[in-house]
């Protein structure tokens, strides 16, 4: 087939902990990632030329070389220079419907999905781990984004394991259409505050990734205690965006007010999610917060924990 449609899903992280320094620069992480139903819709289309050209008509997202599901494309015509001089470039049309620069990994999700279809439309072949070994040489959530559904993430994000699926939980998220968060400022800025507190050691790293492995969060997982999930939500970069974001620690109250299962900011943020156990009680919680904080700015969703990445749409 010459054009395919996929859908390039959202994630959030339920726990983000930050164990140390990394010799390239990059942070050693431990995290649950989670993809949810907001979801681009890329669709890739054969376009008979040698170049790749991007469409995307919201005014945050570059349609030039910079888009990251641009360079996806220019990747795989590197690795595979024989099937692209038989197949072409595609032109790539991008539906946002993620909010862009939010936490939830809406530009890594357009690079999966560009790795994916091309793999397709030019016949490759390729397993999914030589897709997400591809996908970390453009981003650490690019692995996850592909694979998608419940896992534990270590080093810079791009080491999966995958974890048992927590199908349909319910969540609300909340994020100022004009509110956006560096994610290396918050990197660096954790850094400065709390570098001192880093483990240095091999040892040391490899221990705390085991007791995050073997503790109370993958346990209420494997459980799937819906309660005890939304009361262990961790996020490390909530210590130094929310003193700094008084708007995202101000809806991070206002969710804990209206008695979820637990709220948290989702990745480098400024996204705050809440978990609740209904998709009547997401609705009846999106409309409570939407009343209290009758801001235009205020965008609002309801979603659905997902268990699969990146998947062709169903026409
Ligand atoms: P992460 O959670 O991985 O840190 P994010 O959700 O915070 O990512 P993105 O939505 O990926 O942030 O956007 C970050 C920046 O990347 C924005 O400044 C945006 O202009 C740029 N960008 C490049 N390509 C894309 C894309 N395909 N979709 C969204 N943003 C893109």
């Amino acid at each position: 087939m010459r054009s395919y449609s996929l859908l390039a899903p959202a994630k959030i992280n339920l726990y983000l902990e930050i164990l140390g320094d990394r010799p390239d620069g990059y942070h050693e992480l431990v995290m649950v990632m989670q993809s949810i139903d907001l979801a681009d819709r890329i669709e890739l289309r054969a376009n008979g030329t040698d170049q790749f050209r991007v469409h995307c008509d919201h005014e945050q997202v570059p349609a030039d070389q910079s888009n990251l599901a641009y360079r996806a494309a220019e990747l795989m015509s590197q690795q595979f220079p024989e099937a692209f001089a038989r197949y072409g470039a595609v032109d790539i049309t991008i539906d946002k419907q993620i909010p862009v620069g939010a936490g939830l990994a809406g530009g890594s999700t357009n690079a999966a999905a560009v790795l994916v279809g091309l793999d397709m439309i030019w016949e490759l072949g390729l397993t999914q781990m030589e897709i997400q070994e591809l996908g970390a040489l453009l981003g650490s959530d690019v692995p996850f984004c592909i694979v998608g559904g419940t896992a534990l993430a270590t080093g810079r994000g791009e080491k999966l394991d995958g974890l048992p699926d927590l199908e349909n939980m319910h969540l609300v998220l909340a994020k100022y259409r004009s509110l956006s968060v560096s994610t290396p400022w918050a990197y660096k800025t954790y850094r400065q505050q709390f570098g001192a507190s880093y483990l240095c050691q091999p040892g040391d790293l490899e221990c705390r990734r085991q007791q995050v492995h073997s503790g109370p969060m993958i346990h209420a997982i494997a459980h799937r205690d819906e309660a005890q999930i939304g009361k262990l939500l961790h996020n490390d970069l909530e210590k130094v965006v929310l003193p700094e974001y008084p708007q995202v620690a101000n809806l991070r109250q206002v969710f804990q007010r209206f008695g979820t299962l637990g709220t948290l900011m989702s990745g480098s943020g400024p996204t705050v999610f809440a978990l609740v156990i209904s998709q009547e009680q997401a609705q009846q919680l999106l409309t409570q917060v939407r009343a209290t904080i009758p801001d235009p700015d205020l965008e609002l969703w309801t979603a659905k924990f997902i268990p699969a990445g990146i998947q062709v749409a169903k026409p």
